[in-house]
């Protein structure tokens, strides 16, 4: 082996360029935040081939005193902290000073700027020679702001310009970051410009509408359709930002942007309650959508934890945990049929989308747009006499739901000009199916099993939880024939097993025989349900059941619940159903996260029937 030997400064920048640098992408985030540091309020980033052959970035910050130039290439080298009590309360992006020294050691760098405290008439420009040694500083004309140029990405070290990608590839994560860092500073103005082509304009924000026009210029007009904006503040600690709806979820995780004092971060603590908030109201394996703002104290935060500052490690991890939680849960729970359909909720309903074939072919993902809803607007939901009627209203069911039967109901079909409840009334069933209502702005269309089965998944919940689940003793028993293993598994968990309603008993070989089931499930085929339990009982174990997994076995049960297709339903029963959506926590979107129920407005109807054009 060679003995030791401290490395060329120039190599170990290079060395350590691999920490910060790795792909155009990673050089435009740094510089990117560098202006933002810098207090810039428009920045103009302009790329050629991908950022592998140029990129150049533009801003009107307080730029770079002459004498400063070069330190500014050193490493370690920060106008940003100073000691390492400012480490602790760090409000700016960048604080390591190494990336400029890792970038320009392995590119063709320049850097101008004229600062806005110097008396130089003119800018300087530092330039690079094609060695790297640091060349020569020279008067240039440019105006207060800095622009820096990176030319030919790791041309001097081969080895790491074979890990680039297509220029199609390197300009895509370049774009990313230029919209994940858009998303963080809506009052500064970007542009970029990719091989001579306009890419984004982004004016600065400043209204919530301005925002949210960013927002859907980001992350795609549908997302703000299907998202509610929140705003909470709590123990020192405020989110806001906008939701996407459970509707709205994705296969992959890529609609998701998380900043912590204005930076984007990944961190285990808030996904992982970001999940726990979406749970009871996603599909499974899909993944939610979310624009979301953590403002918290600098010293609650560490931002020091990795090269590429991504990660972040909070001092009070499960506070922010919690907080995030029922924020965010509280927010979901809310998403139910809107109290007043003429709120400011802006009606981005079907007839947006344009044409009206599309109506026809919308994914159910995008008919969920009819939930939007203003999360500040807040709201009281007004009961009526049919809130009152339990979903049993559904097990003595007449079989009748004839059109005669409409007037004869009173209090069914309210004056127009009454108050209408968000879903209207009753009108019809279609196809055993769809419940088809009158709502205030057009008409309201639910399907009927979705929607009740969440109604029942939650009040078997709240029932659960206080322990107070009412039952309902069959008239019949029903005897089901088991395995000796379901037997014994029921037999061993007979108690529980009444704690959420079902009683049953051994009757001779081979067989139980169910007495009584929760007074909810009152519609269920009660073999099934009790099948169904075992089944997961068996899967589980009845303890990993309750705790961890009560809510999928309530779902289970729910679902038995739940009153079926090609039930008949009356007119009572269907307006007592609508008036239980309303009442009803997430009661948006069915347990496996579809929609309840859409509105077409009037105006969308006429334009469907081009009434009016
Ligand atoms: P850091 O951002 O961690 O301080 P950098 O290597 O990114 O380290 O930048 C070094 C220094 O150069 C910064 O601290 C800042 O003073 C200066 N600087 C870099 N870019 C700009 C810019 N666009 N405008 C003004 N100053 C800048
Ligand atoms: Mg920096």
């Amino acid at each position: 082996m060679n003995r030791i030997s401290v490395l060329k400064q120039r190599l170990a920048d290079q060395i350590a360029a691999g920490e910060v640098v790795e792909s155009p992408a990673s050089v435009t985030k740094e510089l990117l935040e560098n202006s933002l540091d810098a207090g810039a309020s428009r920045v103009d980033l302009v790329v050629d081939q991908g950022g592998i052959k140029r990129i150049l970035l533009k801003d009107d910050g307080s730029g770079i005193h002459r004498e400063d130039l070069i330190l500014a290439l050193s490493r370690h080298a920060t106008s940003k902290i100073s000691s390492l009590q400012d480490l602790e309360r760090i409000s700016s992006l960048g604080f390591r000073g190494e990336a400029l020294a890792s970038i320009s050691s392995v590119s063709r760098f320049t850097i101008t700027s004229k600062s806005d405290d110097s008396e130089d008439e003119t800018a300087w420009s530092l330039l690079t020679d094609s060695r790297g040694k640091e060349a020569k500083i020279v008067p240039i004309s440019h105006s207060v702001g800095t622009t820096v140029e990176v030319c030919d990405l790791f041309f001097n070290t081969p080895a790491r310009r074979k890990f680039l990608r297509t220029e199609k590839t390197e300009f895509t994560r370049i774009d990313e970051v230029l919209k994940r860092i858009s998303l963080s500073r809506f009052d500064v103005k970007f542009s970029l410009t990719h091989n001579s082509r306009n890419i984004h304009l982004l004016p600065a924000a400043t209204t919530a509408k301005d925002k949210e026009r960013r927002v859907a210029l980001v992350c795609g007009a549908p997302f703000v359709e299907n998202s509610i904006a929140i705003d909470c503040e709590r123990a020192g600690m405020r989110l806001w930002g906008w939701v996407g709806l459970p509707t709205f979820s994705r296969s992959q995780s890529d609609l998701q942007y998380f900043y912590v004092n204005s930076r984007i971060i990944k961190d285990r603590v808030v996904s992982h309650a970001v999940k726990q908030a979406y749970r009871d109201v996603l599909f499974h394996g899909r993944h939610p959508a979310y624009v979301l703002y953590l403002e918290i104290a600098s010293e609650g935060v560490d931002v020091n934890v990795h090269p590429t500052k991504h990660e972040v490690r909070f001092r009070d991890s499960r506070l922010v945990h919690d907080f995030l939680f029922s924020a965010l849960h509280n927010a979901l729970a809310d998403v139910r049929p809107e109290v007043s359909p003429s709120g400011n909720r802006k009606e981005t309903l079907v007839g947006d989308y344009e044409g009206t074939q599309s109506f026809f072919s919308l994914k159910a993902s995008e008919a969920a747009f009819a939930h939007k809803q203003d999360y500040s607007s807040g709201q009281s939901v007004p009961q009526n006499e049919y809130s009152e009627l339990p979903s049993h209203a559904f097990a003595q069911n007449s079989g009748i739901s004839s059109d005669k039967s409409i007037s004869n109901e009173p209090g069914l079909r309210p004056e127009l000009d009454q108050d209408f409840p968000p879903l209207g009334y009753a009108l019809a069933q279609l196809h055993g199916i769809y419940i088809l209502s009158q709502t205030s702005a057009g008409l309201g269309i639910v399907d009927m099993h979705a929607a009740h089965e969440r109604i029942v998944y939650e009040r078997m919940k709240l029932d659960l939880d206080k322990e107070t689940i009412v039952v309902q003793t069959l008239l019949v028993p029903i005897s089901i024939s088991v395995s000796e293993s379901e037997s014994a598994c029921l037999e061993e968990h007979k108690e529980e097993l009444l704690k959420i309603g079902i009683e049953l008993e051994q009757a001779g070989e081979g067989s139980i025989v169910i007495r009584q089931i929760p007074a909810l499930l009152g519609n269920a085929n009660v073999e099934e349900l009790v099948r169904d339990v075992l089944s997961d009982l068996m899967k589980y174990g009845l303890s990993t059941l309750i705790k961890e997994r009560k809510n999928e076995l309530i779902a289970t049960m729910a679902c038995h619940g739940s009153v079926r297709a090609n039930r008949q339903l009356t007119l009572k029963e269907m307006n007592a159903l609508l008036r239980d959506m309303e009442i009803t926590e997430r009661s948006g979107q069915c347990n496996h996260g579809r929609p309840t129920w859409i509105q077409l407005t009037t105006e969308q109807l006429n334009r469907l029937f081009l009434r009016g054009q």
